[in-house]
């Protein structure tokens, strides 16, 4: 995936032209920031008059920047961006059945890893790395059958916009409202990503009130993406410095209780995309 920046230029017929450039990722292998500097020459074509213009895009270490016509003319930029491919992944989850099978493939190759020869700080990293993986798994799983249960159920999306707080208070925009179908699902599965993954605490009254559907104790899975926190924050150390406490058999444990949460919610997802008639 390559970084994009919107650019533009008052062209010499007195067009403001805008548009947007590629950016080449520096030369990472470069030790100093002067030997960084990568290059790359598009053409953009005046909306108005059709001239030809040469952008100069060059990006450091620093930062990128671009200039024109061979430094003869002006050029306004901003900061690089990545492409925006966020509506093809929320629409793969929409239309995806397989979220069981992807946390299964996740999870499968914990154990062989395991039981890995490694000494002992190896180990500590492999284990860091372990309890985040499968945290994230289940966030992941959590998520995506969410979203892809609610945003194929007209009644349930009407139930989320009557249960959940603050998507009620979205007002959605006209446009949004008479596009075609795909585009609301498009909307709904973004609010709700951005949510449930930045807030795992909503995932429980979330599922209760939309989907019926009561989790009982999760405090294990609350206190675990603690744990993953200081693992991916901090390399395995809490606050205080402290080594996360981490061994085989917690990660084992860990993964028969994702496993077990997992497989009992999968049922009744498949009992919401079979019916979406069930009585809630
Ligand atoms: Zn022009």
């Amino acid at each position: 995936m390559s970084l994009q920046m919107d650019i533009s230029f008052v062209c010499e017929c007195g067009e403001l032209v805008e548009d947007i450039v590629y950016v080449q990722d520096p030369d990472f292998s470069a030790e100093k920031n002067k030997d960084s500097q990568t290059d790359t020459w598009q053409e953009i074509y005046c909306v108005s008059c059709d001239k030809e213009h040469i952008i100069q895009v060059t990006n450091t270490f620093y930062g990128a920047m671009a200039s024109g016509n061979y430094g003869d003319m002006e050029v306004s930029y901003g900061m690089p961006y990545f492409p925006d491919d966020e509506q093809e992944e929320l629409s793969w989850v929409i239309d995806s059945k397989d979220q069981l099978e992807i946390f299964k493939a996740q999870i499968s190759s914990v154990e062989s890893l395991l039981a890995l020869d490694l000494d002992a700080d190896l180990k500590f990293n492999l284990l860091v790395m372990l309890y985040g993986h499968v945290v994230a798994a289940v966030e992941a799983y959590l998520s995506s059958t969410f979203i892809h249960c609610v945003t194929n159920s007209e009644a349930l999306v009407r139930k989320l916009v009557e249960t959940d707080p603050t998507f009620s208070k979205r007002t959605f925009t006209l446009k949004e409202i008479f596009e075609e179908r795909e585009s609301i699902k498009i909307t709904v599965a973004n609010y709700l990503k951005d949510l449930i993954f930045h807030d795992l605490k909503k995932v429980k009254p979330m599922y209760r009130d939309v989907l019926n559907y009561d989790f009982g104790d999760i405090s294990w899975l609350f206190k675990a993406v603690q744990v993953r926190h200081h693992c991916a924050h901090r390399a395995g150390y809490d606050k205080s410095g402290n080594k996360v406490d981490l061994s085989s058999e917690i990660i084992r444990g860990l993964v028969e209780k994702s496993v077990e949460l997992v497989e009992k919610l999968d049922v009744r997802a498949k009992e919401v995309e079979f019916d979406n008639t069930l009585p809630f």
